[in-house]
């Protein structure tokens, strides 16, 4: 049979509508794909194959009365374990909500199912998606597949690397503070972090609401704008969600992207941020992010070196105000309406000894850490100086991106200072794993989309992420310069060692 893993949509479909291969043949091959591969890479928290197989069925029926294929028929498709899917476990990767089964379906998993794709199960993260490394899950730590000694990156973690290892074509992530981009960038993917309110967050565990998106992974910048134009949109369900312009239906953004790349690149003007590619950034990631502006001059855009102030303020900024607002989104988990109950040692009659000893063992340590530190900035007598102090200097960081955008369509960076680190390696030292963010927070802060794509292998042959920031709601623009970037590059083609040779 055709070699059915590794393939783009536009492949996949193409095999389908030409009768080639059924849904149903698509989906063995990428379960099979998994049985082989994740006791390995540990991707998955759930897999959802009784779900994938009704999804395949009527993909089938579809092909056979000869209709026209919604635009993700028959691809398989990884879901983060924070977005629910109806009648499966969401986990967070939690404990505290290790039985949690849900009893609806997030907006984006509807749109997904409506578009035709096989959910082929539910992915790791870092509890509650905090953290950069995916190390932070309570059940299992997930493997990046360029080398199984190292992390995927976090908190998507299990979704970038399914997507990367081939079990998937696309998965979703959610992005608070880089975690789709930066997973994306360690395992030599697309993942793409939408402006803030472009995707309805409707059934996504809420972390830090006022940076969450839900963006899609994928292994080229087309599968990740068909994915995204897919899931785009206003929902009525989720009041931070834009109503315009997008108002009925999502936009196509796969429609602009031309495969003339001096086309998509001419008279665009593109920001080289200073303070990303100087100290504390690996010299080969440095390099790759330069050669990445020449080949954007050459393409005939105008590339210039911008600065961004206060972009040092960033990660405290960032750790002030998502804290703060987890501490609020995490109050929720008491032991009374959702998953664990713990009432072992507590005193029957005592309420707060049963919250108490349900929160003491469902949470994990990071998670502890992150509410402690948020219920403090937020506490009387320090709220002046902690939590209103971070968002006046919020607004000062959103004002440099508004400054510099006058003069430039789109910023490139780095999408991480580091190419991905080993298992354990910065397990001790949260500040250490904090700064893998340094990068990508800045965009969440300021609401901006942004996409992660390889631009080059750095240290012990690992993937280098370029990120490409936009203006809010230029997310077309965005991805026209990441296309353009991978019609004159094959970066993106490089997958990691091991997926030529399985199937
Ligand atoms: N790594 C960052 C954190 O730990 C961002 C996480 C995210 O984007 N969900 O908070």
């Amino acid at each position: 049979m055709t070699e059915l893993v590794g393939r783009s949509i536009s492949e996949l479909k193409k095999l389908l509508a030409d009768k080639s291969v059924s849904a149903k043949e698509v989906l063995a091959a990428h379960v099979k794909h998994v049985q082989a591969h994740d006791s390995d890479i540990k991707a998955f928290t759930c897999l959802t194959e009784e779900r994938a197989q009704k999804q395949a069925a009527r993909v089938d029926e579809l092909i056979a009365k000869g209709e026209t294929l919604p635009p993700l028929a028959g691809i398989p498709v990884a879901i983060k374990d924070n977005i629910c899917v109806a009648d499966y476990p969401t986990t967070c990767s939690s404990r505290i909500l290790e039985n949690f089964i849900a009893p609806y379906e997030a907006t984006v998993a509807q749109k997904l199912d409506q578009a035709g794709a096989l959910f082929i199960g539910k992915t790791n993260m870092d509890e509650f998606a905090m953290g950069s490394s995916t190390e932070n899950s309570a059940f299992k730590k997930t493997a990046n597949p360029w080398d199984l000694s190292r992390v995927p990156g976090g908190s998507s973690g299990g979704s970038t690397a399914a997507v990367a290892s081939g079990m998937a074509v696309v998965a979703l992530g959610s992005d608070t503070g880089g975690s789709i981009r930066q997973p994306a960038a360690f395992c030599g993917v697309s993942g793409m972090k939408p402006t803030y309110g472009m995707v309805s967050r409707f059934g996504l565990v809420a972390f830090a609401s006022s940076l969450d998106q839900i963006g899609p992974l994928a292994r080229s910048v087309e599968d990740t704008a068909i994915a995204l134009s897919v899931i785009a949109g206003h929902d009525k369900k989720d009041s931070t969600s834009i109503p315009e312009p997008f108002k009925h239906q999502g936009p196509r953004f796969e429609a602009a992207l031309s495969s003339d790349p001096e086309k998509l690149m001419k008279g665009l003007r593109v920001g080289v941020i200073t303070e990303l590619v100087g100290e504390g950034i690996e010299p080969e990631i440095v390099s790759s992010i330069r050669a990445a502006a020449a080949i954007f001059e050459k393409l005939g855009a105008k590339v210039t070196d911008v600065s961004l102030p206060n972009s040092k303020f960033a990660l405290p900024v960032y750790y002030l105000i998502a804290t703060a607002e987890a501490s609020a989104n995490l109050a929720r988990y008491d032991g009374v309406k959702y998953g664990l109950r713990e009432t072992d040692g507590a005193a029957k009659d005592s309420i707060l000894e049963m919250y108490k000893s349900t929160r003491s063992k469902g949470f994990g340590a990071e998670v502890k850490r992150r509410i402690m530190l948020g219920t403090y900035a937020l506490s009387s007598g320090y709220y002046d100086a902690y939590y209103k102090k971070a968002q006046q200097v919020r607004r000062l960081i959103k004002n440099d991106f508004d400054s510099v955008f006058q003069n430039c369509d789109v910023l490139i960076s780095p999408t991480s200072p580091t190419v991905a680190f080993k298992i354990g390696e910065k397990t001790d030292d949260p500040l250490s794993m904090y700064l893998s963010d340094i990068a990508t927070i800045p965009a969440n802060l300021a609401g901006l989309p942004g996409i992660s794509i390889p631009a080059g292998l750095g240290k012990d042959k690992l993937p280098i992420g370029l990120q490409i920031l936009g203006q809010v709601l230029s997310d077309e623009v965005v991805l026209k310069v990441a296309h353009a970037f991978q019609q004159s590059t094959d970066f993106h083609n490089r997958q990691f060692p091991g997926l030529a040779t399985v199937g």
